[in-house]
């Protein structure tokens, strides 16, 4: 089988590799078999590792869906009676936990803080100070939509001298960024398969502390079918999904967390700053401009303005780039035309060399100048 490789430059899902790819091409199963049950408990344990977790302190949890899922479960989930969730609200992925937590009723804390710039500490630990009832802090690791780096090993000095816990949206950055729970102060994070690890969409994962998985037990029940305490409780006594799990996907993880490990964390993220290097050097050659400082930029996404040249068309420029193999993505910051080149997936610096040969092309096929170096 050949299948054609194409070049994801949009924040997921990512390029995989043909072997990924490949892994999901097995005999049917049923998934209560044992044999099935026996993919999944390693699997667990894996994506614990990768954030360096102690076993007996942490554990993974499972679920059927997109990544989203998992910002559903772990805020309707870990919130008990009499508490309320604070979210650090400083990009579109944020805004979606402040609209979760609104969806359920739940008492919120918004911080606003800036799209473009690091949040200010100080008016985190005041909103802790003024709340003393405050459950969880949330804090997108990444903000995908602009590539802000948040701090979160400093939110979550913050949150723990308060007495909350912290859950971090880690989607964007697991598996990419090196990550260490205990020591970055996270007490729940979260992806997945289609991001960090190159599987495939339909599987997501939140991996956090059982002891507070084993307190959520007597949480105010919010979800039937997103409950965090229901799905571990389910994988405990019977290393299955309580519900039917996406079979294929599954297979596919698990190829993809042999080449995880197999090309290492350090040598992943080594390969993944590259890339985003050779980005870099495309946009100032061609005078291009990012909406944030590379200082705040987590390295990962690179949000660009459209330019303001005669005749820019970005519809025009991402079908000639596609119809090439090469997929850009628009922008997602309010008010703001751009987009987004990224630097996730099974790709290394000489598929950007390619792209921005590709782009530049697309540039002249339609007859767009743009300034050049700066
Ligand atoms: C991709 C992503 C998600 C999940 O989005 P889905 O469309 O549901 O897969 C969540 N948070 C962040 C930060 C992301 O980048």
């Amino acid at each position: 089988m050949n299948v054609k490789r194409n070049v994801l430059l949009n924040p997921g899902p990512s390029t995989t590799t043909d072997t990924v790819k490949l892994a999901q091409v097995v005999p049917d199963i049923c998934p209560r078999e044992k044999e099935f049950a026996g993919i999944m408990a390693p699997m667990r344990e894996d994506l614990v590792r990768i954030v360096h977790g102690d076993p007996e302190e942490y554990t993974s949890v499972l679920f059927c869906g997109s990544g989203t899922i998992c910002i559903d479960v772990a805020l309707n989930s870990l919130l008990d009676e009499g508490k309320k969730a604070l979210v650090i609200n400083n990009g579109a992925y944020s805004q979606r936990a402040c609209d979760v937590c609104r969806y359920y009723g739940m008492p919120l804390i918004e911080v606003k803080q800036p799209l473009n710039d690091t949040p200010d500490l100080q008016v985190i630990e005041d909103a802790l100070r003024q709340n003393p009832d405050i459950g969880y802090v949330y804090v997108t690791y990444h903000e995908t939509g602009t590539g802000l780096l948040n701090p979160v090993r400093e939110i979550g000095a913050l949150a723990h001298r308060y007495g909350a816990f912290l859950i971090s949206d880690t989607t964007s950055a697991y598996a990419m960024i090196p990550i260490n729970v205990s020591e970055d102060n996270i007490d729940f994070c979260m992806a997945s398969a289609q991001k960090g690890i190159m599987g495939m969409t339909g599987l997501s994962y939140i991996i956090g502390r059982r002891d507070i998985i084993e307190r959520s037990r007597n949480f105010p029940k919010r979800s039937y079918y997103c409950n965090l305490y229901m799905q571990y409780e389910f994988f405990e006594k019977t290393g299955e999904m309580h519900f039917t799990p996406p079979v294929q996907t599954i297979y596919a993880a698990r190829q993809a967390l042999r080449e995880y490990f197999e090309e290492g964390e350090e040598a992943k993220w080594a390969r993944h700053q590259r890339v985003m290097a050779a980005i870099r050097r495309g946009i100032d050659e061609l005078g291009l401009k990012e909406a944030l400082p590379r200082s705040v930029q987590a390295g990962l996404v690179a949000a660009i303005d459209y330019p303001d040249v005669p005749g820019w068309d970005f519809e025009k420029v991402h079908d000639y780039c596609y119809e090439r193999g090469f997929t850009i993505y628009p922008g997602k910051i309010d008010g703001r035309g751009g987009f987004r080149l990224c630097a996730l997936g099974a790709i290394d610096e000489q598929d950007i060399t390619d792209f921005w040969a590709v782009f530049k092309e697309a540039l002249k096929a339609n007859g767009i100048k743009l300034p050049g170096p700066a």
